[in-house]
């Protein structure tokens, strides 16, 4: 297959990338740079082994779109172009919901337009909300995410099952994630956050290179083992992994189809720092802190439904998270810049 990668110059993307390579399809790369970097689709087209074009531009952009896909005979979309700062989200709503929901219309209009009709979208754990008992699996009612980023998520779904409703043509798989992490075994590709990391695993692994003092814990006091926080964290590769699978089963099916992306288990931010410790051989510093607004305690999947329907399971644990995620640190302590 062909497939077009949206989003593919950033952390998922890129690595998804490697696995569509590897596995025989040809690849091309729309991204507007925005986070980022075409030295990570280099990389990926060269861990692959294929070539892969990136096309500078945005989702946005319909006639742009309509060149892509009439250059690019394309058979697939995989879709992960869109922002993701939660914080950023709450100050800037309009920016979040023009480039995630918008852009997410104007692809899904081209898409129509040239017959193609096969979409992978990425989605995430947040549309469940906080008010179901846990695991979390496909059959529960959406909820209403805390935050504007986690709306648009919970928008653009909702536009995807209208859209496949209406139009038999759809193949749509919605890809749930649990908390993404880790970076490609060999070190060469891997989370490169602008400025200070929202995000856990990518915070504890610049503390250990001490380009940050310490890591502030948020909440000691959840109802949780050790008070802290609870996550179902997966390897980058495991979830890229997932996306193949859904890619390929979406041949056997029509309409939508909503698949969770998790290991099944949770572990706690302290477990996260001892983890990373054990990887890198030194101490995390941490201090704790109030918890951050709009955190639940804990959350993990039900990944079961991934399992039957897909054959997906997570292959990697957390020793390979973190082992990984420091092998890329080190040998990019800036990222790509
Ligand atoms: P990322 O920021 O590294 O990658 C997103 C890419 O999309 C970036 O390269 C960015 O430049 C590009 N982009 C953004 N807006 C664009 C636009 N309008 N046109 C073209 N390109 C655009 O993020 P990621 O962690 O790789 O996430 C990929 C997808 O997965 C996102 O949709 C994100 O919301 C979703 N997701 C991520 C997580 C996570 O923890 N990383 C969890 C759940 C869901
Ligand atoms: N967290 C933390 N300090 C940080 C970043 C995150 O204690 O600097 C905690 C956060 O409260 C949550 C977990 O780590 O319990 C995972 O947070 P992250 O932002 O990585 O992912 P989320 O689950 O919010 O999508």
């Amino acid at each position: 297959m062909k497939v077009l990668v949206t989003g593919g110059a950033g952390y998922i993307g890129s690595h998804a990338v490697v696995v569509l390579l590897e596995a025989g399809h040809q690849v091309v790369v729309l991204d507007n740079l925005a986070n980022g970097s075409a030295e990570a689709v280099a990389r990926a087209a060269e861990l692959g082994g294929g070539a892969v074009p990136l096309i500078e531009g945005d989702i946005r952009d319909r006639p742009l779109l309509d060149r892509v896909f009439s250059e690019h005979t394309c058979d697939a979309v995989m879709h992960f172009a869109g922002l993701k700062a939660v914080g950023e989200s709450v100050e800037q709503p309009l920016r979040y919901f023009e480039n995630n929901v918008a852009g997410t219309l104007t692809l899904c209009q081209a898409m129509a337009q040239t017959g193609v009709t096969r979409l992978v979208f990425s989605s995430s754990a947040t549309v469940y909300g906080d008010e179901h008992p846990l695991p979390w699996h496909e059959g529960l009612p959406t909820g209403t995410p805390s935050n504007p980023y986690g709306r648009s998520k919970l928008m653009v779904e909702q536009v995807l099952a209208d859209l496949a409703a209406a139009d038999e043509r759809w193949q749509i798989g919605i890809l749930r994630y649990f908390n993404p992490v880790g970076a490609h075994e060999s070190g060469r590709l891997g989370e490169s956050p602008r400025g200070i990391p929202n995000n856990l695993v990518p915070y504890i692994a610049q503390v250990a290179t001490g380009r940050r003092e310490s890591l502030a814990v948020y909440g000691n006091d959840y109802p949780t083992p050790d008070g802290t926080g609870v996550r179902d964290y997966l390897h980058v590769m495991d979830l890229v992994e997932g996306h193949l699978a859904a890619l390929q089963a979406l041949g056997r099916r029509q309409g939508v189809n909503v698949w969770n992306l998790g290991t099944g288990r949770g572990y706690s931010v302290l477990e996260m720092v001892r983890a990373f410790e054990q990887a890198c051989g030194s101490k995390v510093a941490y201090h704790f802190a109030p918890r951050r607004e709009g955190d639940v305690a804990s959350c993990w999947a039900d990944p079961s439904k991934a399992r039957e329907e897909l054959g997906w399971q997570t292959r990697r644990h957390l020793a390979a998270m973190m082992a990984d995620t420091w092998r890329w640190q080190q040998a990019n302590p800036e990222g790509y810049t």
